[in-house]
């Protein structure tokens, strides 16, 4: 391939065969058409009138004052479908109608990136297939049916534990066989080169918005910003807008510590040990024989085993630092901003708050914070009151 999409030693594409010219096309498609004049406004467009783009960087005052600093939150829980996932998935779906395509194709593992898939499906009038572990169908059955409601099918995946690894590994065999005329919507900034590159691309947007905005609002940069990190998404397009900018401090928060559910962690980064998983070299949560296992926390949508190759060069060159967050505080962080601001956050996000709060009173009263508020909780309320039961 032309470009080999390397990230220090990690990324690549570790694949069979068969993919190389499948994933060589997709690289060309994206590289044909990403600076493409009318791609770019087609696309800004969807962004502002589809998914309700810009996202307000908002002064979150009774949560500062809480905590002991100055919090701003990057409200990617207002765009449509409640997460930064729709920018991804508007970027590629539009790609895959510029590159000729007419079904894709996507995995999910909590549902979400399985619905924003299927809800462009239905913008663009394609057929979609979302591959989904048959475990994951049981515990996410909202969103299978809101998949279903867009016109998608869900495909149940039988192999290996039936969850998220298993539906990617599923959804690459099929796409192998219909390439032709479909195109892969991957989720997350990790797998095979280019979707690193090209998942880092759509979500730019977030983090040049938050840099814009920082200058506009407050005059100058943050001295920190803080995301999530499940395969790396949100957090490498909220970094991206300020990796340049050496003074701004980049926190990662994945799930970590001991699961509520199961006392396993989640915390690639944190914890993880250099590996291959799904066609790219990354830090990955595996057993002293390398064999890879499953996460388990109670925000599905950041259990996954690996994660994107450019969070782990940012690790190694110590531009970026990552942390883990407990399920415990995370289910306080949660409660928190809920009583403080009247925001229900995601618990993915909750992770990232977690982290403010165990800054509580660390930091100076001027100290800017920005954080990615990667989602809404709308979907995690009849979790958290499985844990915390609302009296
Ligand atoms: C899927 C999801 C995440 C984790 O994915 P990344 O690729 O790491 O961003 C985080 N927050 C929300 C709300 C999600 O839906």
């Amino acid at each position: 391939m032309k470009y080999k999409g390397r990230y220090g030693q990690f990324g690549g594409f570790y694949v069979p065969e068969v993919l190389n010219g499948v994933l060589e096309e997709l690289e060309e498609g994206f590289y044909r058409y990403y600076k493409d004049e009318g791609f770019v406004a087609e696309l800004e467009s969807l962004y502002k009138d589809y998914a309700g783009r810009e996202t307000p960087l908002y002064f979150a005052k009774r949560f500062s004052e809480y905590v002991g600093f100055k919090v701003y939150l990057k409200r990617e829980d207002l765009l449509h479908g409640g997460a930064h996932k729709v920018n991804n998935a508007l970027g590629q779906g539009l790609l895959a109608k510029y590159m000729g395509k007419t079904k894709i194709i996507a995995e999910t593992g909590a549902g979400q990136h399985g619905l924003a898939t299927a809800m462009i499906g239905a913008l663009f009038g394609m057929e979609t297939k979302i591959f989904m572990g048959v475990i994951d169908i049981e515990r996410q059955n909202v969103n299978v049916h809101k998949m279903r409601l867009c016109g998608a099918q869900v495909i149940g995946v039988q192999g290996g534990t039936g969850t998220l690894k298993d539906a990617i590994n599923d959804a690459m065999r099929y796409w192998t066989s219909h390439a032709e005329d479909t195109f892969y919507l991957f989720g997350t900034a990790a797998g095979p080169h280019p979707y690193p590159t090209i998942v880092r691309h759509f979500q730019t947007c977030i983090g040049t918005e938050a840099r814009k905005q920082c200058l506009d609002k407050l005059g100058k940069l943050p001295d920190m910003v803080v995301a999530c990190v499940g395969g790396g998404s949100n957090a490498i397009g909220i970094f991206s807008g300020f990796i340049d900018d050496k003074d701004v401090k980049l926190v990662g928060v994945e799930a970590g510590g001991k699961s509520v559910a199961s006392g396993k962690h989640a915390a690639t980064l944190v914890a993880g040990k250099v590996g291959i998983l799904h066609g790219s070299k990354a830090y990955l949560l595996q057993d002293e024989d390398g064999q890879v296992y499953d996460t388990e926390s109670i925000s599905a949508g950041l259990d996954y085993p690996s994660v994107g190759p450019e969070h782990c060069l940012l690790k190694d060159l110590k531009r970026a630092e990552y942390v883990a967050a407990e399920d415990e505080e995370v289910l306080d962080a949660f409660e928190i901003l809920i009583q403080k601001e009247g925001i229900i956050p995601a618990l993915e996000s909750s992770h990232a708050l977690a982290y403010l709060i165990s800054l509580k009173d660390k930091l100076t009263p001027e100290t800017i914070v920005v954080m990615n508020l990667s989602g809404r909780g709308d979907k995690d309320v009849s979790i958290v009151e499985k844990y915390r039961p609302v009296k």
